[in-house]
């Protein structure tokens, strides 16, 4: 018998390519997901497939799934700033009250649990790189606030249920992760520089473009995932690629690789958005051998490729 894997979020970026990876490692795969991010187009060449069922729900709400269940992954989150700002009830109901059903399932199951967690809940941080014993340096009461905080909830009570109910549980917490099947219009700064040089239109850079952000590619980022899901590892670990680069940097990067004629411009920076952004992942190197392996400008490469194919410029 297959073990089965139940993903919230799996019709979004990140669950996408998680649901298509533990089909290969094979597992049965029921994904959750309401579409308010995702969608049916990022999950369709699963839908054929007999190891593979969708089930739209949003799961603010109990969530009823009947049979055996190996594993929960709690994915379901909004994510882009553009669209956590846009759904900021939503976002907070989905780490609180969402991670809280996700969780009750596990226990009811007695499965395995991931958090799909956040760099986020370092806020804007005054340390660099973030280990994971950093607390963090977050406004809870500014804009980013419902993402940030939602997550550091979201962490908090998946803890609670590890130390008072003893569910086995994992707490990802992802670094900016960029690739194929990423929205278009998430309003992320690599699929927004992408589609703006492809277009030869002005690539957006905001502020002065010094802020520093350390990119994973995809396969990179669901590897990791995946050794941590199959670890004994129950606290917090950082997955994401240590190199990092300032925004401005990168808006140069993608104009030469997409050979785009965009002029480069700047706008006004978003509050609190974090100046720096680098995981110390020597933790995940020693616990899960894990470390990212795709260099930016070859993940760049891919992603404007997939992006080239799947546009209707
Ligand atoms: P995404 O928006 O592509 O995917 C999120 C998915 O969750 C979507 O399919 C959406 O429809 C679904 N969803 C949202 N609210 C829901 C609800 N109440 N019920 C059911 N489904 C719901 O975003 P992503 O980039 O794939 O992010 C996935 C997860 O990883 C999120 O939890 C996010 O916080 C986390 N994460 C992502 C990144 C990144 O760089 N992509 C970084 C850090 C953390
Ligand atoms: N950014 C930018 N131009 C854009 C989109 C984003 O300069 O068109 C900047 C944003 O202000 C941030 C960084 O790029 O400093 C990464 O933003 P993203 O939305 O990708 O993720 P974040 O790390 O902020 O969650």
């Amino acid at each position: 018998m297959k073990k089965s894997v139940l993903i919230t979020g799996g019709a979004g970026f990140l669950g996408s390519h998680l649901c298509n990876l533990l089909i290969k490692k094979g597992y049965f795969v029921i994904c959750v997901d309401s579409l308010i991010t995702g969608s049916i187009g990022n999950i369709q060449r699963l839908l054929k497939g007999k190891d593979f069922r969708f089930i739209k729900h949003d799961v603010t709400k109990y969530i009823k799934v009947k049979g055996e269940i190996h594993y929960v992954l709690h994915f379901a989150s909004p994510a882009s700033p553009m669209d956590y700002l846009k759904y900021p009830i939503k976002t907070l109901k989905v780490g609180s009250l969402g991670t809280h059903n996700a969780l009750g399932l596990a226990k009811a199951k007695k499965a395995v649990f991931l958090l799909a967690s956040t760099s986020e809940v370092y806020g804007d941080p005054l340390i660099n790189p973030q280990p994971e014993d950093y607390w963090g340096n977050v406004n809870c009461v500014g804009p980013r606030g419902v993402y940030d905080e939602s997550k550091r909830f979201a962490e908090a009570i998946t803890l609670a249920y590890y130390r008072t109910h003893k569910i086995d549980t994992k707490i990802a917490r992802i670094f900016n992760t960029y690739g194929p099947f990423m929205r278009k219009e998430d309003g992320r700064a690599i699929p927004n520089f992408i589609n703006q040089a492809l277009m030869d239109k002005p690539i957006t850079v905001y502020g002065a473009g010094g802020q520093t952000r350390s990119f994973c590619f995809i396969s990179d980022m669901i590897g990791g995932i995946y050794k941590l899901l199959r670890s004994r590892v129950n606290s917090p670990v950082n997955i994401g690629n240590p190199d990092e680069i300032s925004v401005l940097k990168v808006a140069h990067i993608i104009k030469k690789l997409t050979e785009s004629k965009s002029k480069i411009v700047f706008e006004e920076l978003p509050v609190n958005d974090p100046q720096v952004r680098r995981p110390d992942i020597t933790f995940a190197k020693s616990k899960l051998k894990w470390q990212p392996k795709v260099p930016l400008k070859k993940g760049l490469l891919k992603t404007i490729q997939w992006f080239k194919n799947t546009s209707v410029i």
